[in-house]
């Protein structure tokens, strides 16, 4: 089925405007119902009070559940709802039992935080990590997992999307493997969440943790846990309160059923609101039209920057997501960025090398530009983006000031950070 992109825009305050969205992998641009959602019940908790908005929204606090379930083709007592997708990877990790020697199998591609975290568990738990090695297109090598699970394995991690990298990482063969070894799968969505059609069960993943900002288009500070039924009994959260458990007696307590042992009782219930709703919008919007749509957008744009004006994109994979990341030799990174903000109002971010990419730290990029499209953004929004990029890179090739009619200084402000 064709979506109807023109109605993407028209939903979208913020494509009204005259700047070019190109970040969605940092914080996509909400749509109205969405925006509506969520100031709707701020609203409301300023008129009749927080607690009595919170009573009067039951059913639209519930049908969260519900969107995040239908979202992943899971069950709603499997959703937990949490203020971002660190919390909600975090709920998960340290709710499993860790002692010393233990195994967690991860790969290169791992986000940096998640990575930052195996080194934190290693000194807190004494636990080993291992890295799987990539395959040539820079994914997990899955034969290469196979091999390294050994009696000690605890866990796979894994991103579905780097934050950084447009390659789409192979989560079928990986929880295939995880399911034949009986062990748990902590699939790191935040990236594939609202942008790729998300299936649970075909994936065999046991927990997702995904933020609500990026390519759902739900608003900042929000996002999930989902965890699958048959493991929820086995973690144990690290954090009990009056939602997570019930006190049963002056020494005794019960950990809550389902995935709401991994919530607090204090919500920003607002955001929970307008989470669901974001994942309704998408569903509806259709996400499996959505997202050869982003794949092409994308594609075409790495074509038309890769080798233009000295230009290179680092993308790998084969198949290949909505981030396009790309550096030039003697522009950085930062200074593209900055540029591309304040000059054109085009909207990107600076994104790190992983520190594993040995093939860019060769060729000493530390930095890249990274433009992540959505369905709304247009053709024509991205030759915008190549347009002054090229403009750019010929100032700079031939030290005359950019070609900007409206701001004679625009070379000043290069370099300065937003
Ligand atoms: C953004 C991102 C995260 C962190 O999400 P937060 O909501 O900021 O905690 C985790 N993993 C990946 C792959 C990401 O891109």
């Amino acid at each position: 089925m064709d979506i109807d992109f023109e109605t993407l825009r028209r939903d979208t305050p913020g494509c009204k405007g005259n700047i070019i969205h190109l970040n969605n992998a940092g914080a996509s641009l909400m749509p109205q119902p969405v925006l509506s959602a969520l100031s709707g019940h701020v609203e409301l908790e300023s008129r009749i009070g927080g607690y009595e908005a919170a009573a009067a929204s039951e059913d639209a606090i519930s049908g969260f559940y519900d969107a995040i379930a239908a979202l992943l083709n899971g069950h709603r007592d499997e959703v937990a709802f949490l203020d971002s997708a660190t919390r909600a990877w975090h709920a998960a990790f340290h709710a499993m039992e860790w002692h010393p020697a233990d195994v967690i199998l991860t790969a290169r591609s791992e986000y940096n935080a998640n990575m930052v975290s195996f080194l934190h568990a290693r000194k807190r738990y004494g636990i080993e990590f291992r890295l799987v090695p990539d395959t040539v297109d820079g994914t997990i090598d899955t034969e290469a997992l196979r091999a390294m699970i050994c009696p000690k394995t605890r866990l796979i991690c894994l991103s579905h999307m780097p934050t950084n990298d447009g390659l789409v990482n192979p989560v079928e063969e990986v929880g295939k493997i995880a399911r034949e070894h009986g062990l748990p799968f902590l699939l790191d969505a935040c990236q594939s969440a609202g942008q790729m059609p998300l299936d649970v069960e075909a994936i065999g993943c046991t927990m997702v943790s995904a933020t609500g900002r990026k390519y759902l288009r739900g608003p900042r500070g929000t996002g999930f846990l989902w965890a699958h039924a048959d493991w929820i009994e086995k973690l144990e959260p690290y954090a009990l309160d009056i939602r997570s458990a019930s006190w049963c007696s002056a020494s005794s307590y019960k950990i809550a059923d389902g995935a709401q042992r991994f919530e607090l009782w204090e919500n920003n219930i607002a955001g929970q609101i307008a989470l669901g709703e974001a994942a309704r919008y998408a569903m509806a919007a259709d996400i499996g039209a959505m997202w050869p749509r982003i794949q092409e957008l994308a594609r075409a744009l790495r074509e038309k920057i890769d080798g233009r004006e000295g230009f290179s994109v680092h993308d790998q994979g084969t198949i290949r997501s909505g981030i396009v990341t790309f550096s030039h030799p003697r522009l950085s990174a930062a200074e593209i960025v900055a540029h591309l903000h304040s000059r054109h109002t085009i909207n990107t971010s600076l994104s790190a090398s992983q520190l594993t990419r040995a093939d860019l730290a060769a060729r000493g990029v530390s930095h890249m530009v990274r433009a992540s499209v959505h369905a709304y953004n247009t053709t024509s929004e991205l030759d915008a983006l190549v347009e002054a990029l090229v403009a750019m890179a010929r100032q700079k090739d031939t030290g005359l000031p950019h070609a900007n009619k409206n701001n004679k200084a625009s070379n000043t402000s290069i370099g300065v950070e937003q």
